[in-house]
């Protein structure tokens, strides 16, 4: 391979930690800057973005924590398991948490060293074009560095969405990042927005005790999800404790001089109510990191929400310039800024890189779990594309029986006349797991048959999908 300028990409987050890499692989010469505002312990800036340090990762490791307590506390013993007095440690939770980050911060820069990835850790700034490739300014304590590009991936994430006159401090008002460092439960837990973030870190403190209450703007619960889905969930985790407000507009917050706060807010009908809680959690989405990045100086287009404005492989309006992940249009998941990564650099690399933005399967980490890829019944009505619905029940599952976990259901979507299956809709334990068998199935075009006549090992919770998939054409065998 020729030696060419390096590519820069800016930001390590998902996509660019892993552009990097695949880069590094292909042979192609590629430089990875990172502001990072998540210093490790040594104030260094870490690599891994949103989902390393303060998302995907760090919240699955307390909700793992958090599910193993509340397991303790009142599932295992219907198994005939007596355990008493069980406490959970916070402080000890959180530093499980740090390790498995720091630990996989560390793996990231190995990655880098095997393939050959020079990382900058310095805030890039865009200063222009000149005719030996794009000029990018590094700045961090010291001198300025400056780099020369010949294409640029601007992989810069999103950060959290602020709410007017809710100031977050990540002590008692907190956004993702504080919400994942407490270091003790809060009595009280109040959380603007039912979304994806908002229900796994409520699921969190509520399990380890913090009365929750969620308060959220839409009239409902996940308008994202199958309708089956989203009630389904409203009821299970009503029934777990926690309190849902919707069509609620938030007003303002005040401070007691106790320390506690108060969440006003105005329900549909114009009522004024108001959350008193000891912590509040503003969970209402997240914007593209696009500004102080000079875009404008290459007349980079952005959209009128702030993202970066791209084609289905990630070039922008400027030749040589691409964006991926969550600057750029799209679900805001780890995987889909990873995929967009690799196909990127694998097109620069002359190769034919592709997402199939079909096929890009979504999970709430709730307990019991939500995982879905393809088409909700919902949008496949609104497409006027006829089609057939199966569905198994997690009741009538033996290994859900015997795990004691029989909450859900497996639904397949299925196009009437080819069969293909076109969505599936997953609410169980493991279902995170388990979507990978009809992303799959999507990404290969196998139809619902395809799926029945595939053996699936017993008794094990996927054979759900199977009996779904039966049901679409000869039937479940086993409801
Ligand atoms: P990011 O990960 O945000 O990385 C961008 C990086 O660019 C950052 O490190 C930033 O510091 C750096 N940067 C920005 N500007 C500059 C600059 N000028 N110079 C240098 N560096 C810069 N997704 C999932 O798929 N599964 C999950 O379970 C999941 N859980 C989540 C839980 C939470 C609480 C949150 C907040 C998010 C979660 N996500 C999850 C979403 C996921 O984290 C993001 O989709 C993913 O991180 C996007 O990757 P990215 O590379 O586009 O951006
Ligand atoms: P997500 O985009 O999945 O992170 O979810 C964010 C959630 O916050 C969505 O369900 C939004 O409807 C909700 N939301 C956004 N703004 C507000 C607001 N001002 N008050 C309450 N909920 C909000």
């Amino acid at each position: 391979m020729t030696q060419q300028q390096p590519f820069d990409v800016l930001g390590a987050g998902s996509g660019g930690y892993i552009a990097s890499i695949r880069a590094g692989q292909l042979g192609l010469k590629v430089a990875c800057v990172e502001a990072n505002p998540y210093a490790d312990p040594k104030g260094e800036p870490r690599p891994g973005g949103t989902c390393l340090n303060v998302g995907c990762i760090p919240s699955k490791a307390l909700l793992s924590s958090s599910e193993e307590f509340e397991n303790i506390q009142k599932h295992v013993l219907a198994h005939g398991i007596r355990v008493a007095g069980a406490t959970m440690d916070v402080p000890a939770m959180i530093a499980r948490k740090d390790a498995i980050v720091t630990k996989m911060a560390q793996g990231i820069e190995f990655l880098f060293r095997k393939n050959k990835v020079t990382y900058l850790k310095g805030r890039a700034t865009i200063l222009g074009r000149a005719d030996d490739g794009f000029k990018v300014a590094i700045t961090r304590s010291g001198p300025t560095q400056e780099l020369t590009a010949r294409n640029l991936v601007i992989a810069t994430g999103s950060l959290p969405r602020e709410l007017p006159g809710i100031e977050v401090d990540n002590v008692d008002v907190c956004d993702n990042a504080g919400a994942l460092d407490l270091r003790s439960v809060p009595r009280r837990m109040a959380i603007i927005g039912a979304g994806v973030i908002g229900l796994e870190l409520g699921s969190v403190w509520r399990r380890l005790g913090a009365q929750v209450t969620v308060v959220e703007a839409l009239p409902q619960l996940l308008p994202m999800c199958d309708t089956d889905v989203a009630r389904e969930m409203l009821k299970l985790l009503t029934a777990q404790g926690m309190d849902f407000r919707f069509g609620a507009r938030v007003t303002g917050l005040e401070r007691a001089s106790d320390g506690s706060l108060g969440l006003a807010y105005v329900d549909a009908q114009g009522i004024a109510h108001a959350v008193a809680c000891d912590k509040l959690v503003v969970a209402v989405g997240r914007v593209p990191t696009t500004s102080d990045l000079g875009l404008e100086t290459l007349g980079v287009k952005t959209t009128s929400r702030g993202f970066v404005d791209v084609d289905a492989q990630c070039r922008t309006s400027v030749d040589g310039v691409y964006a991926i992940g969550d600057v750029v249009r799209g679900p805001m998941l780890a995987h889909k800024a990873e995929d967009e990564g690799v196909m990127v650099m694998e097109r620069i690399a002359g190769q034919a890189g592709h997402v199939n933005y079909d096929a890009i399967p979504s999970i709430i980490y709730t307990s019991p779990e939500v995982a879905w890829v393809g088409r909700t019944e919902q949008e496949l009505k609104d497409a006027g594309i006829a089609y057939r619905t199966g569905r198994f029940p997690f009741t009538a599952n033996g290994r859900a029986l015997g795990n004691g976990d029989t909450s859900g259901f497996v639904k397949v979507l299925a196009d009437e006349k080819t069969d293909a299956v076109l969505g599936a809709h997953i609410i169980s334990t493991y279902a995170s797991e388990m979507i990978g068998e009809a992303t799959m199935a999507i990404e290969f075009k196998a139809s619902a048959e395809d799926i029945g006549r595939i053996s699936h090992a017993h008794p094990t919770l996927y054979e759900a999908m199977r009996e779904a998939s039966l049901a679409i054409g000869t039937g479940a065998l086993n409801l």
